[in-house]
């Protein structure tokens, strides 16, 4: 049986007991309207960790005004019925009021991290991903806490603010899952229009383009980018935001791809918005 915990003292109640039975705590922070992406998160903390609790909490505070927060799925029944699948133990599943009884005058800043790749499009959002991980990480006191490479820049930015901070808990990052033609499993691609379904495929496209220009030999980051560019502005429909190289640690741009870097990608197709990245690594 999955126990749904709302709210903090019977989450706090729960962890304490997990604790007390000796087992390893793992937590896969979600937003919900699970895909096999997230259960591929669950079955890795299921293997790895005696005990398994999700969090599933569309967090106000990583949606800026005019994003798709209100249009976010919610679909708690079919998570839940996931969750029982996988063999989670637990779902907190809080309120907003419960997370943030009063507007927050503490956060914590990922500094250089939020500002590279989405930051600028999504001013605020990595501070509301890193606070709200933060909170869920003293909430719930997992051992291990896992996450996905879908979203780069912040499995980059919750591994530094586990280490700047020192936090107890280890991070694992999750291979991205994808649909059979590439496209990667997002809670947002139920939004989009059959015919941008279809073109929706250009974002991977674009980074097995950069790849395989890479292992041609191009090594310049920029004309990797640029061929990026062009791929995904020749789509119908497709609005890029960007496509980048960065360095796969510090999220800086890279000229010449001699360490491993991260390409990274965002488009827009009318209000959904879908990100997808795939690490480059230079030749040995
Ligand atoms: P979300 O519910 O979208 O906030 O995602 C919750 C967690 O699942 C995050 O760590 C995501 O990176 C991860 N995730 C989302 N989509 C995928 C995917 N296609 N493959 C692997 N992990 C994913």
């Amino acid at each position: 049986m999955t126990l749904v915990l709302r709210n903090i003292p019977a989450a706090r109640q729960w962890v304490r007991e997990a604790r007390n039975s000796g087992q390893s705590l793992g937590l896969v922070p979600t937003m919900g309207a699970l895909h096999e992406g997230h259960r591929s998160l669950f079955r890795r903390a299921r293997a790895a960790c005696g005990r398994v609790a999700i969090s599933i909490f569309v967090n106000p505070a990583q949606f800026g005004p005019g994003e798709d927060f209100e249009r976010y799925p919610r679909t708690f029944e079919g998570d839940l019925a996931m969750a029982e699948q996988e063999g989670v133990d637990a779902v907190f599943h809080p309120e907003p009021g419960e997370m943030y009884p009063d507007p927050l005058l503490v956060t914590v800043h990922p500094g250089k991290l939020g500002k590279s790749l989405c930051g600028p499009f999504r001013p605020g959002h990595f501070r509301g991903v890193a606070t709200v991980v933060a909170k869920l990480f003293h909430i719930l006191e997992p051992d291990r806490a896992f996450f996905g490479q879908k979203d780069a820049q912040q499995a980059v930015m919750i591994q530094r603010m586990v280490r700047d901070l020192n936090f107890p808990v280890a991070i694992e990052i999750c291979p991205t899952v994808r649909e059979p033609d590439g496209l990667a499993m997002s809670s947002r691609n139920r939004f989009l229009s059959p015919a941008e379904r279809a073109r929706a495929t250009a974002l991977y496209r674009s980074l097995c383009r950069a790849e395989s220009l890479l292992r041609s030999g191009v090594k310049d980051a920029a004309r990797l980018e640029q061929e990026m560019q062009t791929m995904i502005r020749a789509v119908e429909g497709a609005e890029l935001d960007y496509a980048s190289v960065v360095d796969a640690r510090t999220l800086e741009p890279v000229s010449i791809i001699d360490r491993e870097a991260l390409a990274a990608v965002a488009v827009r197709f009318g209000k959904t918005r879908l990100i997808d990245n795939l690490f480059l690594a230079p030749e040995k």
